[in-house]
């Protein structure tokens, strides 16, 4: 696998209108929902000085069995068992613990980060931590949702459950 190069960066997200609904459509006709109060989180966690440490959780939301859309209604924050550096993150257990709260539909179905660039690259270990959590997904969703934040844009992707094939979204 090859770490994407600031060339390739083709789609951004912009925190503009953060009070709707951000919809995000994918190459494979897969429409994302992300709420308000999600795009909020990610705003208020970039890393917009040196001082701020990588921040990160779970997304958590629905697929629509219909229509194959996705729905992220909700995110863990920051929780204080995560280990944070400027440039890495282990999320704490109290995340998975968060998980247990949710009522069906709503479940996992993927994660966020942050990076310190105002337009985020994903890393190889970005990259190689999505094809884990691909293989490790308990959930039934057909593909999962990884979000990261930048300091100026936010960028989404998809990753097929069972190919494990990646596709970034673009802002409708
Ligand atoms: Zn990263």
């Amino acid at each position: 696998m090859i770490a994407l190069q600031k060339k390739d960066v083709k789609y951004v997200v912009t925190y503009n209108d953060r009070a709707f609904i951000k919809k995000i459509v994918f190459q494979n006709g897969i429409v994302l929902d992300v709420f308000p109060e999600v795009q909020e989180i990610l705003y208020m966690q970039r890393q917009t000085s040196s001082r701020l440490t990588e921040a990160g959780g779970m997304l958590l939301g629905y697929e629509n069995a219909c229509t194959g859309n996705f729905t992220i209604s909700g995110a863990t924050e920051p929780q204080v068992e995560d280990i944070r550096s400027r440039v890495s993150l282990l999320l704490g257990k109290q995340h998975q613990e968060l998980l247990k709260s949710l009522k069906s539909p709503y479940g996992y179905i993927g994660t966020w980060h942050t990076h310190p660039s105002k337009i985020p690259i994903p890393s190889f270990v970005d990259i190689q931590d999505w094809k884990k959590s691909i293989i490790k997904n308990s959930n039934s969703t057909s593909a999962l949702i990884f979000i990261i934040a930048g300091t100026e844009a936010f960028r989404v992707w998809l990753c097929d459950s069972t190919r494990g094939i990646l596709i970034e979204g673009k802002e409708l």
